[in-house]
């Protein structure tokens, strides 16, 4: 233990000498803030009758947070170095407020610890202004830091000090490399300053700083001077990467989206890096499917695991994204051989092949894709992303579960598809479209009780072009919804007429899914049955099952209200669906159409019309066999109990006035009873 003085403080050797000074000098115990020795000049200055009372006085007690960290880093600057500050202090003897000029050094005391030894080398002459800012930036927290052009730091206010961990610093103790600094150099020598987000090492992990740094001579040398100024934003950034991250990422499944793989495409053309890679276009056969049968929740389980097993199969550097949907995007970036891209996307394909398990459920799904490549330094990425999209497009229409490589073949017939896009536009709002009717036999009557509206496109060049070839195009780019407007108001209208003229025929319309599941849909409905002379019941909606998939409350109830507007409904291509049996009943049904296919393979397919034609019954729904050809296959049918025919054998679908001619001469024998 060291010996005590009287007053109970440590003993100190060597500051007698001080005691006969005419500058006030004093000891401070920064830890346990108080004075330990002064003189007389400096129990003058704080105003204390003598050293006795001074060192009684508590300086920790209205001493502020910063004051008192500033004095701990004091403290460790002198244990680490011989270090010395001249600063401008402003002390509150008995609350009055002295600004005086002191010199600081370190002070071991006879216990080991480190105190302070203050000396005062001048009052301040200084004005308020000038007071204000050198009190400013001592406490602030931004970092002020001088450096010469080389060698250590000239000055470091507390805040800098702080976060190094010391009084004296090289640029590369804070630069985590000597690229930045020779580049921040440049720039200043250049520009005369420089601005940057960056990250400034430090002896406890560092940050992210606002750094300014400006070119400027050293006050007390003349020599050129680097001063840096460092605002702390590590919070803020780290705000602003979370906030990228949303932004960059799909929320469901955590891979990359649209937006980032735009810039990341951009990036790849700018840098010139883009030649080479191949892209894949791929989504999920029959999502919808899944979604509607499963729920949203099972279709998001298959979007994840998808996700999951995609990523693990592709390397590092490959990118993924979800574009939205069940589209994803594949860059393997840079030149590869084709044989290595295909072998990926095959890896990918078995990956995801395996079953995915949704709770109790089995999930399967697969994949179509789509794959081309930059082939040339000017090829567009837009250009090859949508290349890869017709290769999709082909591996849909043979069949899914595959990925094609486009060829330019298939670009031709996507040019020919647009230009189909354009035309069609332009029909609609050119109503280039009619109506023809194909008779529907009763078999227990003999005659032709029905027809079915079918849409025909009237090309101003091309003649008559059939439904097939353009329907699935309105289907995919919503035409269909104006289309199947024009098609319900001609259907009308030519209802009405034979209605008028006493010509007793039912007619259906073929109403599209898509269509089906327009806002619009029902008030076009509603529109057309307040129509004068509206033929009530004798108008048929034909609806795919397709339609009747999803929420079977909400279905029923559409039906119902088609149903209470004077509309009758049929089921289009029965058998070819996926109805849900369990719920046919619920609905209400007037007809099942059989799909011509299976009529096409009868007798084989007897089973399955037999079992239609049951059904049809069962539910109290007419049955009409599609695409009778044959007199086998009428017979068969009629044999059945099968109530109506329709298909070639009786007629083709035809202009309205030639049908009404045709349904007027028809007869033919009533099935016998
Ligand atoms: P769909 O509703 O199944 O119509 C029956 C199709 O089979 C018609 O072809 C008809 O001409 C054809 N067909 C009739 N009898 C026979 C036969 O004995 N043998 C063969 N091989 N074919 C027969 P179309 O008129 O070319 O229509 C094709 C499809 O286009 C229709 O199939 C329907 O899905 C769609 N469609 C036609 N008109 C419209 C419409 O106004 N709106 C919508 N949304 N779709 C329509
Ligand atoms: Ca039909
Ligand atoms: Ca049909």
């Amino acid at each position: 233990m060291p010996p005590e003085t009287k007053q109970g403080q440590p003993y100190d050797q060597g500051f007698d000498l001080a005691y006969s000074l005419e500058t006030a000098i004093w000891i401070f115990d920064i830890d346990h803030a108080r004075v330990l020795k002064a003189n007389e000049a400096a129990c003058a200055l704080w105003m204390a009758p003598n050293e006795a009372e001074l060192t009684t006085r508590d300086m920790g007690a209205d001493m502020s947070p910063t004051v008192a960290q500033r004095l701990q880093q004091y403290q460790s600057d002198f244990i680490q170095s011989d270090a010395r500050f001249t600063e401008l202090w402003t002390i509150y003897p008995n609350g009055t407020p002295r600004s005086v000029m002191v010199v600081y050094r370190g002070h071991r005391l006879d216990d080991g610890r480190m105190a302070m030894k203050c000396e005062v080398v001048g009052d301040s002459a200084d004005t308020a202004q000038n007071l204000r800012s050198a009190e400013a930036l001592l406490h602030t927290d931004v970092m002020i830091m001088l450096f010469g052009t080389e060698g250590p730091s000239l000055y470091l206010n507390p805040a800098a000090r702080r976060f190094c961990g010391g009084s004296e610093l090289v640029l590369s103790d804070i630069f985590e490399d000597q690229f930045e600094i020779d580049a921040i150099i440049e720039a200043v020598q250049r520009d005369g300053e420089q601005r940057r987000l960056t990250r400034l090492a430090s002896h406890s992990g560092g940050g992210w700083f606002d750094l300014s740094v400006k070119g400027c001579s050293d006050a007390a040398t003349g020599q050129p001077a680097l001063l840096l100024t460092a605002i702390d934003v590590s919070e803020l950034k780290e705000a602003r990467d979370t906030a990228r991250h949303l932004a960059n990422r799909d929320q469901l499944t955590n891979l990359h989206n649209r937006s980032y793989l735009q810039n990341h495409l951009d990036w790849l053309e700018e840098t010139n890096a883009a030649a080479g890679s191949t892209v894949i276009v791929f989504d999920v056969d029959r999502f919808k499917l899944i979604n509607d049968r499963y729920g949203h929740a099972a279709g998001d389980t298959v979007l994840r695991k998808i996700a999951v097993r995609t990523r693990a199969a592709l390397d590092a550097g490959d990118l993924l994204a979800r574009l939205g949907g069940d589209e994803f995007v594949i860059v393997l970036p840079g030149p590869h051989d084709p044989a290595t891209a295909l072998n990926r996307i095959e890896r990918v394909r078995q990956a995801i092949g395996a079953p995915i398990l949704h709770g109790e459920t089995r999930l399967d799904a697969t994949i179509s894709g789509g794959m081309s490549h930059v082939r040339s330094g000017s090829d567009h990425f837009a250009k090859v992303l949508r290349e890869a999209d017709i290769a999709l497009y082909h591996s849909k229409k043979s069949g899914r579960d595959q990925v094609t490589v486009f060829d330019v073949d298939m670009g031709q017939a996507v040019d020919e598809r647009e230009r189909l896009e354009v035309a069609l536009k332009q029909a609609v709002v050119n109503r280039e479209f009619t109506l023809h009717y194909q008779p529907r036999l009763d078999l227990s009557t003999g005659r032709i009780t029905g027809v079915e509206g079918l849409v025909r496109w009237e090309h101003p060049t091309d003649g008559v072009i059939n439904p097939d070839d353009f329907i699935p195009v309105c289907e995919e780019t919503g035409l269909i919804d104006e289309l199947g407007r024009l098609v319900l108001e001609m259907g009308c209208a030519q209802a009405i007429e034979w209605h008028q003229q006493d010509l007793a025929l039912d007619l259906s319309l073929n109403v599209s899914p898509r269509q089906f599941a327009d806002d619009d849909f029902l008030r076009c409905l509603d529109d057309l049955a307040q129509l004068p002379g509206f033929p009530k019941g004798q108008i048929e909606l034909e609806v795919t099952e397709n339609v009747l998939i999803g929420d079977p409350v909400h279905i029923a109830a559409k039906l119902r209200r088609i149903v209470d507007m004077g509309y009758r409904i049929a089921i289009d291509d029965f058998g070819t669906g996926y109805s849900n049996l369990s719920y046919i009943s619920e609905f209400p049904l007037h007809c099942l159409k059989i799909d011509r296919s299976f009529v096409a393979q009868l007798p084989s397919a007897g089973p399955i019309v037999q079992l239609i034609l049951t059904l049809g019954q069962q539910i109290g729904a007419k049955v009409v066999s599609e695409g009778v050809e044959t007199k086998d296959q009428l017979d068969w049918l009629a044999d059945r109990d099968c109530t109506e025919v329709q298909g070639f054998l009786i007629a083709k679908a035809m202009p309205a006035d030639t049908c009404a001619t045709f349904v007027k001469a028809y007869t033919s024998a009533p099935k016998p009873r």
